[in-house]
């Protein structure tokens, strides 16, 4: 029998078991079987964590951006050498196929070289004093950007490594220094990316990775007044939980979605259907930018459904190593609740266009017509492989429904007719409405936002190096 990994922490540059001597058991969710155990630190350790951080961190901030840069680029190379092994690491602890989890390290690679890009070529300001009535040509204000200090960078389990650095590299460019806790299921990924960065040989203690549950160490982790800023992705639940624990500290927030998928009634069905199976079903659905509700035009809605039942049917479901689509849920509990919303709406009288199987927490793609807003699952976010469609009979009736969601993150809506699409977009309250295509965190250089429940705060490489410093203003008088 294979010896399993218990995996070390990284504290300031060291890899160390912790002193709580306890670890944390992770579980494939598709071999179905324990692949390694990770530590779970203690508060004292935090605080040594975070004690360190902030010795680091002014040297770290003095060094010269390209300097900084030239580290990040290393850390980039060593991932992009080892994508192999994190793709596997991310397959086997999260589920994602082979394909998925390759393209999700690659995109991390440019993720990283591009942040250090974007840095390098964000330059201050200076203000004319003459600008404002009683002001003097005499005073020149200078603006330059300075870090926060130490962020902390809480991930979620569904793009462990992307997700990651997408905080950790604008962090450190700022000049920051960070603490990362991973998603528990994920954090074997993200201790293979940090072994990365070890390779790279940054200073100690410019970041450390903390491992533990959430519920023990989070609140220690986000009430600290050594943290300065807490970039965050998971959910609405915990979003909220976050956002009354951590007063007076800078926030960003990437939370859940519900997104809708408007279809008009002169829509390109194919290109639409095409769009929302791709959207809806993708890593079973796993994804905070999943399609999670059509809202199709009463005129095109049998056409519709006919297009995309068989298309979920050709779906590729089972397992990740065999480069399944649909691929067994993060848990089971993650399982029961999606089949307690399909649940929900076929006692109240959704049709059951095709699905609705289960073999443990290997749920069959499903899609459901004729739902309406008794549902939950018209307004819960599933976060698993099934589809509400929502029959309507105008436009406005469509945006009305995707407003009265809490959820805001994005929005699509597939016509033909450019002037359409403006009105609906402009109607919508979403942070991102895309035109003929599905939703989608990226290209990494655009802004990602949600509003309402959504998220606070904007990412995207540009916004999150601004949200991870601040302005200072020096000002010269000069007589
Ligand atoms: P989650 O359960 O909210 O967990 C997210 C992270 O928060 C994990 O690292 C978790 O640690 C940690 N955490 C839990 N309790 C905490 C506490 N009290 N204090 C500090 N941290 C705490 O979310 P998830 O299930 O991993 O991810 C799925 C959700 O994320 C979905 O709702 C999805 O829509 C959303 N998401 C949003 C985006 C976006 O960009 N908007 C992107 C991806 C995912 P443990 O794992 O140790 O509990």
């Amino acid at each position: 029998m294979d010896v399993l990994t218990s995996y070390q922490a990284y504290f300031a540059g060291q890899w160390q078991e912790s002193e709580s001597q306890e670890t944390i058991e992770i579980r494939s969710p598709w071999r179905h079987e324990v692949i390694g155990s990770v530590q779970s630190v203690t508060q004292n350790e935090v605080d040594q964590a975070i004690a360190a951080a902030h010795r680091v961190q002014g040297s770290w901030a003095n060094l010269s951006m390209n300097e900084r840069g030239q580290y990040l680029d290393r850390w980039a190379d060593e991932i992009e050498a080892d994508v192999n092994a994190l793709a596997m690491a991310v397959m086997d602890e999260v589920g994602k196929n082979f394909e998925d989890a390759k393209k999700e390290v690659l995109r991390t690679v440019d993720l990283i070289h591009y942040t250090v890009q974007e840095a390098l070529h964000m330059h201050g300001q200076s203000v004319r004093g003459d600008g404002f009535p009683g002001g003097s040509k005499d005073k020149l204000g200078i603006i330059t950007r300075v870090p926060l200090g130490t962020v902390l960078a809480i991930s979620p389990f569904n793009y462990p490594i992307n997700l990651s650095a997408a905080k950790i590299a604008p962090a450190l460019m700022a000049g920051n220094t960070v603490i990362f806790k991973p998603a528990t299921q994920g954090s074997i990924c993200g201790i293979k990316m940090i072994q990365a960065f070890d390779r790279a040989g940054f200073p100690a203690g410019v970041l450390s990775l903390l491992t533990g549950h959430g519920a023990i160490i989070g609140d220690y982790l986000t009430e600290h007044p050594g943290i300065n800023m807490i970039s965050f992705t998971g959910s609405t639940q915990t979003g909220k939980h976050l956002s009354q624990k951590s007063i007076m500290i800078p926030l960003v927030l990437e939370l859940g979605g519900k997104d809708p998928a408007i279809v008009c009634q002169n829509a390109d069905l194919d290109r639409t259907a095409k769009n929302i199976i791709g959207g809806a079903f993708a890593y079973s659905g796993q994804r905070c930018t999943a399609v999670k509700r059509v809202l199709v035009n009463e005129a095109v809605a049998d056409e519709l459904v006919a297009k995309l039942k068989p298309a979920v049917e050709a779906l590729k479901v089972g397992s990740p190593a065999e480069g399944s689509d649909v691929v067994p849920l993060i848990d089971d509990k993650a399982a029961d609740f999606v089949q307690g919303l399909i649940d929900d709406a076929l006692a109240k009288g959704a049709t059951l266009v095709t699905g609705n199987q289960r073999d443990g927490n290997l749920l069959a793609p499903t899609l459901l017509d004729n739902v309406t807003p008794e549902m939950d699952i018209a307004w819960v976010e599933p976060f698993g492989p099934v589809l509400p469609i929502i029959r309507v009979t105008s436009n406005a009736q469509a945006i009305d429904l995707a407003n009265r969601s809490d959820f805001g993150l994005q929005a699509s809506v597939f016509t033909q007719d450019i002037d359409e699409a403006l009105e609906i977009s402009r109607g919508v309250e979403a942070g991102t409405v895309q035109v003929n295509g599905r939703p989608s965190r990226g290209p990494d250089n655009f802004p990602f936002l949600g509003v309402k429940a959504s998220g606070m705060g904007t990412q995207g490489v540009h916004n999150s190096i601004l949200s991870m410093s601040r302005e200072k203003l020096t000002v010269l008088n000069l007589k």
